[in-house]
């Protein structure tokens, strides 16, 4: 991996500089070749703290701007131009472009200033002044330990801000623009499903993770595939698709517990199964009232899996040491009737009748059921075989 410490004077980082108001965000510099990219909140939170005032007073006193680090992106581009795209430094990059620009006045001498109100001197202090980059230039995984390194010494980047530096290039700008823009409409509804800043990248990581999983990749793997995509469709597709599939089974519920939820395995294990909407809404509201249901997180699950594992929803179902008392009593017992030590077995006319089932074989089920008010103890411990566990279910 290369990486080169250069000194830019601010009169070209600022040449070209374009800025969104509607993203509120700075685009490009560096006479276009620079995509500045920031954080959306974060460059929010830096307008709101007044901190882009701040860059612009240490600048008009000569303090150091500090070290902003680029990405040499031209490789993923590969249309002979030239391509950088910084990692760290937007807000520092935006707020001087942007007071370039004349978007926001500094106090001078107790006065409102623009920048082309400023005196020529005090001008050139912004202009002239060198910005210290470390432009770095590498494979994937360089640029990420590479970066990795600087994150200890002070820069905190989640996971998924190391990924897209190190997967920068056409498809991470495009996800980025649907996934981490907080003035996508579609923001306030994904935040019902989803848990995450979208600034720190942690909605485009969730969208990723789901569609990697479902082809069998981890996000790297999927994000070196698309790297030189220019569209997103297939990553939409399937994010909207499993977001759209929780609305439609649960008939538009947005309880508090469903945030965050891994709803593209949810989707993968009984996304081709008929549902009655109006029914799992009011099931789901049901269990949510029940003083049975320990864990309100898996009820979701339970009854997507047509209320057949106990276990998502109640943190303890038997103590072991009484699954042990039971299997022991009642395999004793059948012993000596000459029967199976499954109960339901014993009844029956077949070769199992008289089958003695290993612990491993059996299951422990609710002689009354939890949901009816059936307690997990040995009172109300009945063992199973698998087979007869099963098809009771917990009804
Ligand atoms: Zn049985």
């Amino acid at each position: 991996m290369k990486t080169e410490l250069k000194q830019i004077p601010i009169s070209d980082i600022v040449n070209g500089f374009q800025y969104s108001e509607l993203h509120a965000k700075g685009l490009y510099g560096l006479s276009g070749t620079l995509t500045i990219q920031p954080e959306y909140q974060r460059n929010y939170v830096y307008k709101e703290g007044n901190r882009e005032v701040a860059v612009i007073d240490s600048l008009l006193k000569g303090y150091p701007l500090g070290l902003v680090y680029f990405v040499d992106s031209a490789a993923s581009y590969n249309d002979g131009a030239e391509h950088l795209e910084v990692l760290d430094g937007q807000q520092r990059i935006t707020s001087i472009g942007r007071f370039c620009t004349g978007k926001f006045a500094v106090k001078v001498d107790g006065r409102e200033r623009y920048f082309n109100s400023l005196p020529p001197e005090e001008k050139s202090l912004i202009t002239d002044a060198k910005m210290l980059v470390y432009v770095c230039e590498g494979t994937e995984s360089e640029i990420k330990a590479w970066f990795k390194t600087i994150n200890t010494v002070g820069v905190s980047l989640t996971d998924q801000e190391l990924r897209n530096a190190a997967y920068s290039g056409p498809f991470v700008t495009a996800a980025k623009a649907e996934f981490s823009n907080t003035k996508n409409s579609l923001q306030q509804k994904w935040s019902n499903f989803v848990k995450g800043d979208p600034t720190r990248q942690e909605v485009l990581e969730v969208a990723l993770e789901w569609t990697s999983n479902s082809q069998g990749q981890t996000i790297d793997e999927y994000m070196a595939a698309h790297r030189h995509d220019t569209n997103i469709t297939a990553l939409k597709d399937y994010y909207t698709t499993v977001i759209e599939w929780v609305e439609t089974v649960f008939d538009g519920r947005t309880d508090r517990e469903m945030r965050g939820l891994p709803w593209a395995d949810l989707y993968e294990e009984y996304g081709q199964k008929a549902y009655d909407s109006t029914k799992m809404s009011s099931l789901v509201e049901d269990l949510m009232a029940s003083p049975h249901v320990t864990r309100k997180k898996g009820v979701y699950e339970y009854v997507l899996s047509g209320e057949k594992k106990p276990e998502l929803i109640v943190i303890r179902v038997f103590e072991s040491s009484d699954i042990r008392t039971a299997y022991a009593k009642q395999t004793k017992e059948a012993k000596a009737k000459g029967v199976s030590n499954c109960p339901t077995c014993a009844g029956l006319e077949n070769v199992n009748k008289t089958r003695i089932y290993k612990p491993s074989e059996m299951d422990a089920d609710h002689v009354t059921a939890w949901s009816k008010g059936g307690q997990s103890n040995l009172n109300n411990l009945e063992m199973l075989c698998s087979v007869h566990n099963r098809a009771k279910g917990n009804r």
